[in-house]
């Protein structure tokens, strides 16, 4: 699409803006708007496909869509932004909508841009809140859905800690990141009774023998807050002698280069493709379980099915209720590509992408569609 786009001082710019939807063989297509100055029609394909995986993976009743605009967020003033949001949604009112296609936040936009893109489908359509995900709490969003992901990461650890027969409560942990995912991972792995040995953000690196303790995790915001144990070097914290490694920040950061020091049996992958392929295949070849992305960081989209569902019955869950069956959602999906992986002798992550296609060309063949 072409989004025209009248900036503060008076010009007008014309961007560039997209939706792809790429399977709705298992339900309404689902993914997030992405404001990136990079974002083009291939990438926004590839993360649309991968949509339709994680969906069918976690067994939540979506298909798969993603979209964007090619636009630095930081170069827009807080109106452009609403005005840039309200213009995408009206040019796709008549392919969105909560049995169609649902967006959610995504790189460079948030619950607020989400309240604007539900305010001007209801403008078009009439009051739906189940249109997007990722909103406020304050205005029809689900207590809990911003923890999701992180609480995902950490229900995936435990099950495959517990596949190992490993005491999950006397595991160790470092974490890589320490934003939405890697925060909230590192406070529920502090209630599930783990140690939280390290954590790093772009403030820093920090070690602590004994773990961090969950108060000063909770109030710490950035990791140059956290005053308990010693600086670490931050590449260093990849390296560290700990049951479980959870990278929660970039893509790419273990290579073939330092793949060799890394010395966790457990890697679970928090972050979007945090291993390159050289060290995925020198890791799994180590022995090494590796939680992929897949299935690790598939909470938030369990948590937007909550929400969705929230919304089309009218009907807020307490937060317990969001929590539980979270938890056991991802259990049940991390214990389906466990059994997967063991009919075919394979690692995690080819047993998440057999499971995820066998579910959508089994949804295809049913539908009587050709595939
Ligand atoms: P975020 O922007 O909230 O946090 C990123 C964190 O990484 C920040 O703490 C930042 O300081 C830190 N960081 C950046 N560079 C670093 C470096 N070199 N070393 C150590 N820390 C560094 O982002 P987020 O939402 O937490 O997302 C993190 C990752 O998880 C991304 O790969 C994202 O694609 C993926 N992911 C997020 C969600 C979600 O619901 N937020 C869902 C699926 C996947």
């Amino acid at each position: 699409m072409s989004l025209p786009l009248r900036r503060d001082d008076g010009t007008i710019d014309v961007l560039q803006g997209y939706r792809v939807q790429h399977s709705s063989a298992r339900g309404p297509r689902k993914g997030g708007i992405r404001f990136h100055p990079t974002v083009d029609l291939d990438d926004v394909r590839a993360l649309a496909s991968l949509m339709t995986w994680k969906t069918s993976l976690v067994d939540v009743p979506f298909g798969g869509a993603k979209g964007g605009v090619a636009v630095d967020p930081a170069s827009l003033s807080l109106r452009e932004k609403e005005e840039l949001i309200r213009r995408w949604t009206r040019t796709l009112v008549h392919v969105l909508g909560p049995h169609r296609d649902i967006p959610a936040p995504d790189m460079g936009t948030d619950a607020q841009t989400m309240a604007w893109l539900m305010d001007e489908f209801h403008r078009l359509e009439g009051f739906q809140p189940a249109c997007v995900t990722g909103k406020p709490v304050e205005l029809f969003g689900a207590p809990g859905r911003e923890e999701a992901t992180g609480r995902g990461v950490i229900s995936t650890t435990v099950a495959a800690l517990d596949r190992a027969g490993r005491d999950s409560r006397s595991s160790s942990l470092a974490v890589q990141g320490f934003g939405n995912v890697g925060r909230f991972a590192s406070l529920c792995a502090v209630e599930a009774g783990m140690s939280v040995v390290a954590v790093s953000d772009v403030t820093g690196a920090r070690f602590n023998r004994t773990g961090f303790g969950h108060d000063e995790l909770a109030g710490a915001g950035t990791v140059q807050n956290l005053h308990s144990g010693v600086e670490i070097d931050p590449a260093g914290l990849l390296e560290l002698d700990v049951d479980v490694l959870v990278p929660a920040a970039l893509g790419g950061v273990i290579t073939a280069d330092n793949a060799p020091r890394v010395r966790a049996e457990f890697l679970v992958e928090a972050a979007n493709q945090p291993l390159t392929a050289a060290a995925d295949s020198y890791l799994s070849g180590q022995g090494v379980t590796i939680v992929p992305d897949i299935l690790a960081n598939a909470g938030g989209v369990v948590g937007s099915y909550f929400e969705w569902t929230q919304n089309i019955q009218e009907f807020r869950w307490p937060i317990s209720r969001f929590r539980d069956e979270l938890d056991s959602r991802l259990r049940s999906a991390f214990d389906d590509v466990a059994a997967t992986a063991d009919e075919h002798s394979c690692s995690l992550r080819e047993a998440s992408f057999i499971l995820a296609v066998r579910r959508v060309v089994d949804a295809f063949m049913f539908r009587g569609q050709v595939v």
